[in-house]
Order: C-alpha cells, then sequence, then structure tokens
C-alpha cells in the first residue's frame, strides 16, 4: 500500500475541535513562578484564588479541591448525608454527580427532566420524588444554564432538605429569573456549589475543583474534608500559625496544587471575556440552524445568564445520530454525546433497578453536541453551522 493510499485511511485530526482551553504565556509564566517559589501543595496562591473566586461569585466561602468530584463528595460529607439517606439527582448529567451520593452510602432517587427543550431537572418530577428519607437533592445545571432555582429552593425549604449545586458546567453562570434569587451566580444559591476546572470546561485548571457556601459551618467541615480532618494545615504549620493539629473527622486528601490554583487565578480574570464570547458564538448557532426546525437547540427559553458550556442539539429520531456524526466527522467537525444517563449504566440498574425515566431516555438517545469554545470565531460558527446542515440534510 503507498503511502498516500495509507494516509488517507487514517482519519484527520477534526478541524472544528469540541472544546479548545485558551491557555497562553500569561498562565506559562504564572506556573513557572510557582515552580520557582517550590511551594507547590496548598498555600499562598490558593488562598489568592479562594478568596478571588468568592468575590467573583459573591458568596461567604470558597474552598479549591482537586475535582468536582471531591467537592461533591465534600459537599456531601459536610451535610452529614450518609446510609439510609436519599439524595434526589437527575440521570442526565455526567455520571461523578450520583457517583458522590455512593460514596456516603447513600441512595441516588433518579428523577428526570423537562424534555428535549429542557434538559435540567423538572420541578414536578422532583416533588413527585420526595420521600421522608430525602436529605438533599444535587442540582445541575446543565450546558451552563441554570435549573429552575426560585422552584427547587421553594420545594427544599418546605420538605427541609439541603440544595447542593453541580455548577460544573455553570461557572459565571448567573439567575435572571424574577424572585429572591435573581442575579445570584450559579452555585451560590443553594447550600453549597460545586464547581469544575477539569481540562474541558470553562475555567481550566487541568484537574480541579471549587465548593462554595454562605455557611461557616458547612464550609469549616469542607476544608477539614479536604485534607484528612486536620484542624491546621502543613501551610499554617509553615507560617507558623500552628504547631500541632487534631482529627475531630476523618477526611481526605482533595487538595488542590499552587500549580492547579496559580492557573486558576488567571483564567478566573480571562472568564467574563470568554463568557461574552461564548453567547455570541451561541446566538449565531441559533440563528443559523434555525432552518432546520426539526432540530431542537435546548433552552432557547431561558437563555439568559448561562455560561453556555456546550452547545447540545437534540435530533428528531435516535437513528439518525450515527450517521449524523459520522457525516460531521468527515467534515471535520468532532462531536460527542452528553450525556448517557446515569441509571442506565450497569452499576446503577443493579443498584438502582427498574428506574424509568420517558424523557431521559427518549432526550439522550438523540443528543449531539457540537463545537462551542472560547477560541472560536463568529466566521468558524457560519462554517460549522453549514457543515452540521449539509450533514443533517445527508443523513435524515
Ligand atoms: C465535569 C463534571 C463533573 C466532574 O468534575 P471533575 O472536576 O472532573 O471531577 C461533575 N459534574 C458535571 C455535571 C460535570 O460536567
Amino acid at each position: 500500500m503507498s503511502n498516500d493510499r495509507l494516509g488517507s485511511a487514517i482519519p484527520r485530526p477534526p478541524r472544528y475541535l469540541l472544546s479548545d482551553a485558551d491557555l497562553g504565556e500569561e498562565e506559562a509564566l504564572a506556573v513557572a513562578n510557582v515552580v520557582r517559589s517550590k511551594w507547590l501543595s496548598v498555600g499562598q496562591q490558593t488562598a489568592d484564588f479562594e478568596s478571588e473566586f468568592a468575590d467573583f461569585v459573591e458568596c461567604d466561602h470558597a474552598i479549591a479541591t482537586s475535582s468536582a468530584t471531591a467537592s461533591l463528595h465534600l459537599a456531601m460529607l459536610a451535610l452529614g448525608i450518609g446510609p439510609g439517606d436519599e439524595v434526589l439527582v437527575p440521570s442526565y448529567t455526567f455520571v461523578a454527580s450520583v457517583n458522590a451520593i455512593a460514596y456516603v452510602g447513600a441512595t441516588p432517587v433518579f428523577v428526570d427532566i423537562g424534555g428535549p427543550s429542557d434538559l435540567n431537572l423538572d420541578l414536578a418530577e422532583l416533588a413527585a420524588k420526595v420521600s421522608p428519607r430525602t436529605r438533599a437533592v444535587i442540582v445541575v445545571h446543565l450546558a451552563g444554564y441554570l435549573a429552575d432555582m426560585n422552584g427547587i429552593m421553594d420545594l427544599a425549604s418546605r420538605h427541609e432538605f439541603a440544595v447542593v449545586e453541580d455548577a460544573a458546567h455553570a461557572v459565571g453562570a448567573r439567575y435572571q429569573t424574577p424572585g429572591g434569587y435573581q442575579g445570584r451566580s450559579a452555585g451560590t444559591i443553594g447550600t453549597l456549589g460545586c464547581f469544575s476546572f477539569f481540562a474541558n470546561k470553562n475555567l481550566v485548571t487541568g484537574e480541579g475543583g471549587m465548593t462554595t457556601s454562605d455557611s461557616e459551618t458547612l464550609a469549616r467541615a469542607v476544608r477539614l474534608g479536604r485534607s484528612h480532618g486536620m484542624t491546621k494545615t502543613s501551610w499554617d504549620k509553615a507560617t507558623g500559625r500552628a504547631t500541632d493539629y487534631d482529627i475531630d473527622e476523618i477526611g481526605y486528601n482533595y487538595r488542590p496544587t499552587e500549580l492547579t490554583s496559580a492557573l486558576g487565578r488567571i483564567q478566573l480574570r480571562k472568564l467574563p471575556a470568554a463568557q461574552d464570547r461564548r453567547r455570541a458564538l451561541t446566538e449565531h448557532y441559533r440563528r443559523r440552524l434555525s432552518v432546520l426546525p426539526d432540530v431542537v437547540i435546548p433552552f432557547a427559553e431561558h437563555t439568559a445568564g448561562s455560561a453556555y458550556h456546550i452547545l447540545p442539539l437534540v435530533l428528531p429520531n435516535r437513528e439518525m445520530r450515527g450517521p449524523f456524526r459520522s457525516a460531521l466527522e468527515l467534515r471535520g467537525v468532532q462531536t460527542s454525546v452528553h450525556y448517557p444517563p446515569s441509571h442506565l449504566f450497569t452499576h446503577y440498574e443493579r443498584t438502582q433497578p427498574h428506574t424509568v425515566l420517558p424523557k431521559t431516555e427518549d432526550v439522550a438517545s438523540r443528543e449531539v453536541t457540537v463545537p462551542l469554545h472560547a477560541l472560536l470565531e463568529i466566521a468558524d460558527i457560519d462554517q460549522i453551522s453549514d457543515l452540521i446542515i449539509s450533514a443533517y440534510e445527508e443523513t435524515s
């Protein structure tokens, strides 16, 4: 086989990536400076990142962690949730939202979504699954669009359960629905908020997370749980603030590093402009793809204040998803699926058998996510939209 033929058999890298990180010289310098300082675990960079993040989202306490998964686990622990307790959660999410409930031995109770145009928890479905054992709900602001927080907070206060926001998609999003929470940042409305800085999120540090709360007691529990349950940290000791420590409750090692915190501080400064860009790109996609009336672009009714994390499309049927994705791959457009429903994974089929969520199962089988990130230009969206339209015409 000639090199030519071999070459054509190897798929070329996509022209349009699903997501891409805006990392440059500023980040490189910040990390280099941490290396030169030789203080690599929790220290001044982390303390500054936490206070800058708390200012940005406007909350009292922010505790940096090693991931959103760790943040969610710490939230469950801080709330004292354990065996025998139920926690309401969407199945239509990344499975980490659900696993955190299982980590503490509690039972995830899966709740259905609104439908193709609203991929967040449905309030009536949520209310129907509240029981005397309900201790909390984990709300996911899917794709960066806020869930019905007025309704959820009201339900939670009537039934006295906690609200944990999985804001992994929603850093910088603000709730715009009129009412008491209008203007509040995603992750600061409920009892605790959890953010992700994983490599493909809106604010990236590679691995990293943040837990936020206005409760001093919960914030203290999260801070202790992040580092073995130690009442003092190495940094306290190195800076002469402490000489010994106690363990009241056992904790974990969920600490961030100074390298990731230094990255996070720069990324946080870039976030508002990146979010403006994502909004403009999303609005352009919505205009351009409106010529495909059978394709739903979710959240059309409440786009304001979103973090515009990803752009999900819901196709008219499940059969065309494979061919449509292949047609886009051939055209150099990377796609993904957000998400395979958690309740259909083998583990959760075994532990939560007979869970039926018709809307989640339907939408998840015909969803496709297309490229959206802050390094794209409006002209790129024009190109990608043309390719989406031609792929759709070929496969529908
Ligand atoms: C990415 C993600 C997480 C997990 O974040 P990590 O920082 O990778 O642990 C949790 N929930 C949702 C909705 C996510 O998208």
